[in-house]
């Protein structure tokens, strides 16, 4: 059995002093990971062989495997595949088919007009064939045509 943190304590519900989080993978270097928040009376419950089950929710995705401490919990791999990134994926394919990147990036800005540069550079590396056709920006460079595109 491998345990391993998973998220600054900070994270946990309700701030309790006493509450900490693991990630357990019940299969190694697979996908399906169980969150468990445990208090450390638990955690000695556990220890001590009187606390030996624990009630978890798993994923909707029958494909997925993964359990979760709370109904309320999202699942990272699953949940957030929505309508908002189909969106996102849609415009950056239209995006490519620009004629030059301060082409692409004055279409970017029409579709998401508060955008920060460092975003705007991150999506536009994150496409390797612009960088390749085009070339990379540098911050100053994006900072530079941002402000005369919105001039
Ligand atoms: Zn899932």
């Amino acid at each position: 059995m491998k345990n391993l943190p998973y998220r600054d304590f900070d994270d946990c519900r309700d701030d309790r002093s006493d509450q900490f989080c693991f990630t357990y993978f019940p299969e190694e270097n697979t996908l399906p990971k169980w969150t468990i928040e445990l208090t450390a009376s638990e955690i000695a419950e556990i220890a001590s062989g009187k606390m030996q089950t624990l009630n978890l929710w798993k994923c909707q995705n029958p494909n997925c495997g993964s359990h979760f401490f709370s109904p309320n919990e999202t699942c990272f791999d699953c949940d957030y595949i929505d309508d908002e990134l189909d969106e996102r994926m849609r415009i950056m394919d239209t995006l490519s088919l620009s004629l030059t990147r301060e082409d692409w990036v004055k279409g970017y800005l029409k579709s998401f007009p508060d955008a920060h540069p460092l975003r705007i550079i991150g999506d536009y590396n994150s496409q390797a064939k612009l960088g390749k056709k085009w070339g990379y920006f540098s911050l100053v460079e994006m900072e530079t045509l941002v402000e005369k595109l919105k001039g």
